[in-house]
């Protein structure tokens, strides 16, 4: 779920929202609530540090601007995108299919020509000046039909290569609904899938994914002491590290604020704890550096991760949540650690 504020938060974010959106010229429509529900409650720092900047211009925003912000920061498929591929489809078959008729419009026209020619040739009054005509009348059919045929191949083969720049400007554009902006990691929507393919393609498989949860240590402290820029930097470079780090069928996701997601797909327990902890001990190892900023770079940055591996049986959503549980225990014992999930009572020993 998006948005875990409780009925109260969310009346006094309701509250908060209305009053920025009551100074603004944009009309008070859903796409302007979700931008302004989003700023004041914080869950959307790029959003919030662009309307930020935005605020302080003195700008009045209208509804371009918060369309813009709304497809920028919240949905995931650029609306203009879907827009213009639409259009181009729409396009294409229309032109396809005025074509497709034209040929149809010609082919019944031969056809009736070609009827009564004969009708008239099996009539044994025709005489020849009617039969030179009638044929000269069938070869101007024929070509005829043959140029509506020729225009229709063309047409064809334009509309193949126009379906096939759609079909990779569908998949660029599908591709790029599941990566997060920020990190380059895989989105939320990206993890899901990830996970779930997993999970399907499970018999086949010898031993069962693992999943890490990993989520960045006092990191509200971080933002609060060296700004939200800076936090976005931490969490850029992160997103390099899992980059760099986890590779091949395996999947590393933003799952949510600064929380981090990691699928191993046939991997045993004692292989993804190693892997967790050598990511605890790169983020540890780290120190990043202010942009511009000449004084020493921030360090102190760790991570907690909680590691499960896959019963049989198990749903994502189950396996999510005791990973979650162990990267819970991971903070309770104290931060920048591995936990390794225990296995259900029941399943233990499968
Ligand atoms: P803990 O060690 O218990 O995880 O403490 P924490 O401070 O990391 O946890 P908490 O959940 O209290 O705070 C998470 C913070 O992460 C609060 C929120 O503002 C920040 N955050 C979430 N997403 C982003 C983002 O995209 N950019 C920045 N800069 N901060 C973010
Ligand atoms: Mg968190
Ligand atoms: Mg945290």
């Amino acid at each position: 779920m998006k948005y875990q504020h409780s009925a109260a938060q969310s009346t006094e974010y309701l509250r908060l929202a209305l009053k920025h959106m009551t100074q603004h010229a944009a009309g008070m429509h859903p796409t302007n609530y979700t931008v302004w529900y989003e700023y004041v409650s914080g869950v959307n720092p790029p959003l919030r540090s662009e309307l930020d900047s935005l605020l302080r211009s003195g700008e009045r925003l209208n509804d371009q601007t918060i369309h813009d912000l709304h497809a920028r920061h919240i949905s995931e498929l650029d609306a203009k995108t879907a827009l213009r591929i639409g259009d181009s489809v729409s396009q294409l078959v229309s032109h396809v299919s005025a074509s497709t008729a034209a040929a149809s419009d010609e082919a019944t026209r031969f056809g009736s020509s070609l009827a009564r020619w004969n009708d008239e040739l099996i009539d044994p009054a025709t005489g020849s000046d009617a039969l030179a005509s009638g044929v000269a009348d069938i070869l101007r059919g024929t070509q005829q039909m043959q140029q509506a045929i020729s225009t229709l191949k063309a047409r064809l083969a334009e509309s193949v290569s126009e379906t096939e720049r759609l079909r990779q400007e569908v998949a660029r554009a599908r591709e790029e609904a599941l990566i997060d902006g920020l990190t380059g990691l895989a989105n939320r929507k990206g993890f899901d899938l990830a996970l779930a393919a997993c999970l399907a393609e499970l018999q086949a498989a010898s031993v069962g994914p693992c999943l890490l949860m990993i989520d960045l240590d006092h990191f509200k402290r971080i933002n609060d002491s060296q700004g939200h820029v800076f936090g976005d930097r931490v969490l850029a470079r992160i997103g390099q590290l899992l980059r760099a780090n986890v590779k091949g069928k395996d999947t590393a996701a933003r799952y949510g604020g600064e929380e981090f997601a990691v699928v191993l797909p046939n991997t045993p327990r004692g292989g993804a704890v190693g892997l967790a902890e050598a990511l605890r001990a790169l983020v540890a190892a780290s120190s990043i550096r202010r942009s511009g900023d000449r004084e020493s770079p921030i360090g102190n940055i760790s991570v907690s991760i909680g590691v499960a591996d896959h019963v049989a049986g198990e749903s994502a959503t189950d396996l999510v949540n005791r990973a979650d549980r162990a990267l819970y225990a991971a903070k309770m014992q104290g931060r920048n650690r591995v936990v390794l999930a225990p296995r259900p009572a029941a399943k233990a020993g499968q």
